[in-house]
């Protein structure tokens, strides 16, 4: 006798042991697999000394859209924000999205691998408290929402995982119930600048009914033109939150 098998109900299941399985395993270093011996450089414990030294920090942007600028130019706003201010306040991104920031953040989203983003959120809280003395001290991090389909189908919010740490860390509240996403929306990747835009159209929504801070900052994995920010500060300042800034984990260049 052959018994109906649900195939669809075994691939979650699978998906979901797997999962656990990667994140209980003890792991070496995050990027190589090479086992880390000892605490690695400025506190990066899950790194290797070799990929330490590579790591593609974000040292010099533009401080309104986090785009890396040669040094020289860095600390003033780029040509773009100079002629088209963003509605961000701020934009901080620790990292450029260059190897290895463009196979870990895929990684830890695709895959579920909570330890990896926990791993990368308190890199950027490590950064944000060197940088955080030059711009005002927000009341609350929001994580840029996904849509509850997406989150459905995903299973795992990555701006959420990375907000928790940088939310502990820098002792801030973390509201993931301020922000709603609306709209399941297309990818933005699959889209180019001024079909970006009107696939954010009313995408966000600020619940009503609950307190709103006067200073935020929006939290996210990957920026690349920041039309995705633009519009979530956009629905924010409207409900009468005063300042937006950003922080991301990378930027694409
Ligand atoms: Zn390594
Ligand atoms: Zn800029």
């Amino acid at each position: 006798m052959q018994i109906p098998v649900n195939q669809h109900r075994l691939r979650e299941v699978y998906g979901r042991v797997g999962q656990l399985l990667r994140q209980c395993r003890v792991r070496g270093c995050l990027v190589c697999g090479e086992p880390v011996d000892e605490a690695g450089e400025g506190g990066l414990d899950s790194l290797c000394a070799v990929c330490a030294q590579v790591l593609p920090w974000n040292r010099h942007a533009c401080p309104a859209c986090a785009q890396p600028l040669p040094m020289e130019e860095a600390g003033r706003a780029c040509g773009a924000c100079q002629r088209c201010p963003p509605p961000l306040a701020s934009c901080h991104a620790t990292f450029a999205y260059r190897w290895p920031m463009d196979r870990l953040l895929p990684g830890a989203k695709f895959h579920g691998d909570l330890a990896a983003s926990r791993v990368l959120g308190e890199w950027m809280a490590a950064a944000l408290w060197r940088h955080l003395p030059t711009v005002p001290w927000p009341e609350a991090i929001v994580p840029l929402p996904l849509h509850r389909a997406r989150l459905r189908r995903r299973g795992y919010d990555q701006a959420l995982e990375l907000a928790r740490p940088l939310a502990r860390r820098l002792r801030l509240p973390l509201r993931h119930d301020l922000l709603l996403r609306t709209r399941d929306t297309v990818p933005q990747s699959r889209l180019d600048g001024p079909a970006r835009r009107l696939n954010l159209r009313n995408a966000f929504e600020v619940r009503g009914g609950v307190g709103l801070p006067r200073h935020v900052v929006l939290v996210d994995d990957v920026m690349t033109t920041g039309t995705t920010l633009h519009a979530a500060a956009n629905a924010l300042r409207r409900s009468g939150i005063e300042r937006v800034d950003a922080w991301v984990c990378a930027r694409v260049p």
